[in-house]
């Protein structure tokens, strides 16, 4: 890694560890806490002017680094937003818009809940069980996903994984996450809730100076979608912000997945129309001047899981999903 240049890194879960998701993967708060101090002790922690500097400069700034928060978690609200304020730090959080319009999860998160609350054996013979009934089986993607999980063992949870994301028709996967969630959590709206940061939680975070950016609207691949479908992820995300009262200056936004086969030339085209100052890919790599001469529409960050302490912790002794 060049020690010059600027590093964007992202955040999702930060949370203390609980038995209600006992599964779930995510940065213990205090991890997340030592990583703040080991940036403080060896970068400098970009706050809004040097970010706004450095786009109209076309200069990232040297040995900054630029944090991000992805999905709106109610653990942004709860744990990172009082801890960067403690230290005058400046961050970007990531909001998409369909769970404070629909009251339910992304679907990526409701797999992730689904995964983080009991046996992964148990939950993968029941999507089979009820797919089977609704026949929503697509044998001609039976191998489809292999490659996104080539490299991982073929445990429950990546058969879990691909089924819904990849080898089930979408309007089958959404019908299959409906009852699971109902039977699993009850009220889902409810859960949002409590998942999620509130728009009041959201325009608390705003009004302590940070940035909320767009993340568009229900987190599908941007790619795999027509441009009007394109379009309205994109202007949606846009709207909800300018809506709930939290639209910024600076319009930003942060690619749904980010890896580079999400999004295409479209998107790119879309974002400029929409007034897009800066867009974020999670292509892990410093940021380069060309970075920015090129628009800034493909704004790299690191995971969090890059850097000293930012690794998931091992779950506690006698702790199984399998
Ligand atoms: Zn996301």
């Amino acid at each position: 890694m060049n020690e010059l240049s600027m590093k964007s890194v992202t955040y999702h879960y930060v949370r203390p560890w609980e038995q209600r998701f006992a599964f779930l993967r995510h940065l213990n708060v205090d991890d997340f806490k030592a990583q703040l101090d080991f940036f403080e002790s060896g970068y400098d922690l970009v706050d809004q002017r040097a970010f706004e500097n450095a786009l109209q400069s076309n200069t990232p700034p040297e040995r900054g680094i630029l944090l991000t928060f992805d999905d709106g978690f109610k653990d942004h609200f709860l744990y990172v937003a009082s801890e960067l304020e403690q230290r005058s730090a400046w961050a970007l959080f990531f909001v998409p818009a369909s769970p404070y319009r629909t009251g339910k999860l992304l679907a990526v998160h409701r797999i992730h809940l689904l995964l983080a609350t009991g046996s992964h054996g148990s939950l993968l013979a029941r999507i089979r069980e009820i797919a089977d009934v609704e026949q929503g089986l697509d044998v001609s993607q039976e191998d489809a996903g292999q490659s996104a999980y080539r490299q991982t063992e073929q445990t429950d949870e990546v058969k879990v994984k691909r089924l819904l994301n990849y080898q089930l028709q979408p309007q089958v996967r959404d019908n299959i996450l409906d009852r699971l969630m109902v039977t699993q959590f009850g009220d889902e709206a409810q859960l949002c809730r409590e998942f999620y940061a509130t728009l009041d939680e959201l325009r608390d975070i705003a009004a302590r100076g940070f940035s909320i950016g767009a993340h568009s609207v229900s987190h599908r691949v941007l790619a795999a979608l027509t441009p009007d479908e394109q379009r309205a992820e994109i202007e949606g995300g846009y709207d909800f912000l300018r809506e709930a009262g939290l639209a910024q200056s600076l319009r930003t936004f942060a690619y749904p997945y980010g890896l580079p086969d999400t999004y295409d030339n479209t998107t790119l085209e879309l974002l400029k129309d929409a007034g897009t100052h800066s867009a974020f890919t999670v292509e892990q790599r410093d940021t380069e001047t060309d970075d920015i001469l090129e628009g800034a529409l493909e704004m790299p960050r690191f995971d969090c899981n890059s850097f000293a302490h930012g690794k998931v912790r091992s779950l506690p002794a006698g702790l199984d999903p399998s």
